[in-house]
């Protein structure tokens, strides 16, 4: 008998107004006295305080409070091989690195992890993996889904617009990181799961329905991205929510004078790739118009040399990844693009 697919997903979700001040009350329905705070350093001081007073209120006792700046696996480590006592609950509080440093920490004690974050500039907050630096270099690591994810919205609509922007770049990013996996099924026989790519799909659907920065559209865009991070859990590998638009990315990562937000690298690169693929490229082009993502792209273009450096190596990065940047030599189609299409050259010069 083919064994089925077993996942632990998030057992609480929260995505509304004001659950940041209800985080206390979520931990003490479960149980979780005992608790650890991670937050990102620099993160806005009225916002932890409503954290902790609503665990006051619950009777938590907060056991460590660590301020996190750095997301290096040593920092990582040090960090819980000096825990205290074993927390029945580690809460990730903020950004990016306070969260993957948090994600990591219960991972290796297996405790059970809330990610608070309080802006969505990707879809990391929710992901079975932690993005750390070894040595200075940006890798993924495994680590656990989370046991609750606490979205406040009104917190979310008021973190700066670009690290919003840069969450709708990297959910549009779904479009053409399922054609790419359905081609690597054609090309190379490697099996789509049905469900994480129908579950993806979905994400990018619903959020399309209202993409506006007020509560609801922030609500959409944050279960937009949380189910993204469960579609990877359910197939166990990253296909549903990255394909040759993330491979431009990490390449500009490791090449650029200077990389962008995650999500705005994504979100041009998803716009390009799909012109290659021919798959919604007017899509992404109207959410792009209405949501102001080309206007910020515009403003602080990107480097045209930089970009074509990073196609040229991105097919080079995963092995046994194959995309459509795999199946021919796109280069001189992508120069071309550069130059003739509008919104690539307005953004890539
Ligand atoms: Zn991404």
């Amino acid at each position: 008998m083919m064994n089925q697919t077993q996942i632990a997903i998030p057992t609480l979700v929260r995505a509304k107004e004001g659950a940041l001040d209800r985080v206390g009350l979520y931990l003490s329905r479960a149980e979780h006295r005992d608790v650890i705070v991670l937050s990102s350093k620099g993160l806005v001081p009225a916002l932890l305080e409503r954290l902790l007073t609503g665990m006051k209120e619950h009777g938590i006792n907060e056991i460590l409070r660590v301020e996190v700046s750095e997301n290096d696996l040593e920092s990582a480590a040090r960090l819980f091989a000096n825990l205290p006592r074993t927390p029945k609950a580690i809460v990730g509080l903020g950004g990016g690195k306070a969260l993957d440093v948090a994600k990591y920490v219960a991972f290796l004690g297996r405790t059970p992890y809330y990610a608070v974050p309080t802006s969505l500039s990707n879809d990391g907050f929710c992901s079975h993996q932690s993005s750390l630096t070894i040595q200075g270099k940006r890798r993924s690591l495994p680590a656990a889904l989370p046991y609750g994810v606490v979205i406040d919205t009104a917190v979310c609509l008021q973190a700066p617009r670009i690290l919003t922007l840069s969450g709708v770049g990297d959910l549009v990013s779904k479009f053409t990181a399922i054609a790419d996996w359905k081609l690597a099924f054609r090309e190379n026989g490697e099996l789509v799961n049905d469900f994480a790519a129908l579950l993806s799909d979905g994400t990018i659907h619903s959020y399309l329905s209202h993409p506006a920065f007020d509560t609801e559209g922030i609500r959409l865009l944050a279960t937009a991205l949380m189910l993204n991070g469960i579609a990877m859990e359910i197939c166990g590998s990253s296909r549903p929510a990255s394909g040759s638009e993330h491979l431009i990315s990490h390449a500009l990562d490791g090449l650029s004078a200077r990389p962008r937000l995650h999500g705005l690298q994504v979100g041009v690169a998803t716009y390009l790739i799909s012109l290659l693929q021919k798959n919604n490229s007017e899509r992404i082009d109207a959410l792009f118009k209405k949501t102001g993502f080309w206007k910020a792209i515009q403003e602080d273009p990107f480097s045209r040399r930089e970009w074509l450096e990073a196609v040229r190596v991105a097919p080079t990065i995963k092995r046994d990844f194959y995309t459509v940047l795999s199946s021919r030599d796109t280069l001189p189609e992508i120069e071309r693009l550069l130059d003739e299409d509008p919104n690539l050259k307005s953004c890539i010069q």
